[in-house]
This record gives structure tokens, sequence and C-alpha cells, in this order.
């Protein structure tokens, strides 16, 4: 009898609570327990004493215990929604933030053309390009990454939303011949190497190809601004993510390469966050 009572959405879930602790013990757990029964998470509340089946109820224990261990819930769960896309994420891609929805936001306000020819570099999941497939249906996105695993990640995306964006495995512009572009925008690698976020959270486990740019954190950036500006059609934009601190530094280094309108703008929680470019007209 007690062991069939552990085995309800309640007893499970208070149990993975006080485990799990942090933040939001709660909404984890119930995040946790939806994916393995496939039951909403409000139907918990509505009917605690509901029971799980046993097998169910072994894999959330395991996915608990990874989680115990720090492990980002968004790989936990193989998932994780950007600008309203439920994105498939694994370890080897940066788990996509809301703050970059803000570099999606800005993009979608910049006076292009109708058909414009867009590529978001370091894709990740794919992240930016299908949010922005997603609003505008006659760009031309391109996407590229350097890690195999990363491409095949952004086309599975690509293909299960159904947007289209063209993928190709490149490390920055190496493997990419085209210019013309009148976008190209990226949330590069732009934590400094000795930086002590590095040791906290998430980013622990997610992989620090996608996170960290040499020894001021702009190794990257320094990289963007200077081939970007020759793969720009003339009066095309360049919108990159930042650091909190870094925005006077990649002011600067855009300054220095004779870019115009160079402005920073912030994220949803009030910090420089990104900074946009534009390339001369003539
Ligand atoms: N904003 C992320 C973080 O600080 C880092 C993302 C990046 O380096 N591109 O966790």
């Amino acid at each position: 009898m007690s062991s069939e009572s552990s085995l309800t959405c309640e007893a499970l879930l208070n149990n993975a609570i006080e485990r799990i602790g942090g933040d939001s013990p709660r909404l984890d757990a119930e995040l946790l327990l939806s994916h393995v029964t496939g039951l909403g998470r409000t139907s918990f509340r509505a009917w605690p004493e509901r029971e799980v089946a046993p097998d169910q109820a072994q894999a959330f224990r395991e996915l608990v215990a990874e989680r115990v261990k720090g492990l980002p819930i968004a790989y936990l769960l193989g998932q994780q929604e950007f600008w309203s896309l439920p994105l498939k994420v694994s370890p080897s891609t940066l788990i996509p933030r809301p703050d970059t929805e803000c570099l999606v936001e800005t993009a979608l306000e910049l006076p292009l053309p109708e058909n414009a020819r867009v590529l978001d570099l370091g894709t990740g999941t794919g992240a930016i390009a299908l949010a922005l497939a997603s609003e505008k249906a006659k760009w031309q996105i391109m996407a590229s990454d350097r890690i195999e695993e990363a491409v095949e990640l952004a086309r599975e995306n690509s293909r299960s939303l159904q947007l289209p964006i063209t993928v190709v495995r490149s490390h920055w512009f190496d493997q990419i011949p085209e210019s013309g572009f009148d976008l190209l925008i990226s949330n590069p690698p732009y934590i400094p190497a000795s930086d002590r976020h590095l040791n906290e959270g998430d980013v622990r486990f997610e992989p620090s190809s996608a996170l960290v740019a040499g020894d001021d954190g702009l190794d990257d950036i320094r990289l963007l601004v200077t081939e970007g500006f020759k793969r720009l059609n003339p009066g095309g934009w360049m919108l990159l993510e930042h650091g909190y601190d870094q925005g006077d530094a990649v002011r600067d280094l855009f300054a220095r390469a004779g870019w115009l309108n160079i402005e920073t703008r912030k994220d949803y929680g009030g910090n420089d966050r990104m900074t946009l470019a534009r390339k001369p007209a003539s």
C-alpha cells in the first residue's frame, strides 16, 4: 500500500521538490513529470492522487537525480522555447536565452529590403534564424555553426517547425563564400576565459565553444566586426549580442572599423546586451 501511494503525482513531486532545491524546484519537478507522463502541469494540481506508472516514476526519478546534479532543465527536457517556438536542444549547443529574443526584436525593426539576405552566425539550435524566419517569410535566411551537431540540430528544428533556412557548417565566414548580405546577426561567445560566471548554474554544462572568447571575451566579436564589414551590402546592418559590460568596447571596435549608426541596446533586465551598426551606404 505504501509503495503504491508513493507513485501518486503528489508524492513524486513533493519528494523531488525537496531534493531539487534552488530557485524553482516546483516548476522544475512539474516540467520533468509532465515530460515523462505526457500530462499537462495543471493536471497535477487538479488530480494530485493520480497514479503514475512504475516505469514513468522511475524515469522521473532518474531525471530528478540529474537535475540535483545541476544539469539544465532544457537539456533534460531536450527542449527550450524561444520566440514561442519549441526548439530541440542538446548539450552540444547553448540553451537559447530570453535576452537573445531582444536581438530578434531589434532585427525586425530595421529598415531592410522585403527579401533581405540574412546570415545568423554561430546559430546553435537555429534560434535566431528560425525566429526571424517565423516572422519574415520573404527573407532569405542562412545560418552557420562550426559544430556539426549544432548544424544537424538547427536543420532538424528547421524541418520540424517548417521554417525554411539554409544551415551550413562554417567557422564564422570560413566556409561561406557569399557576400551581399543585408543583415549579419550573431550571439557569439563573449565571456572572458577567467570569468567566475562560467562555474555557476547552467553554463557549467554548456559547451565552452559557445561561451568563451579569449581573455577579454572579445576575440570572436573582433573578427565578426572586421570580416562582417566585407560581407555586407552597402547600407547593410550588423547586430551582435555581448556582455552587459562590453558596450563601450564593442562600440569602439565598430567605430575603428568604419561603421556608422553604432548603437548599444538593452536586454529585458535593463543591461546593455547588444550593439547595432550600419555599413556606410557608399
Ligand atoms: N548570456 C549568456 C550567459 O551569460 C552567454 C551567451 C554567450 O556567451 N553568447 O550565460
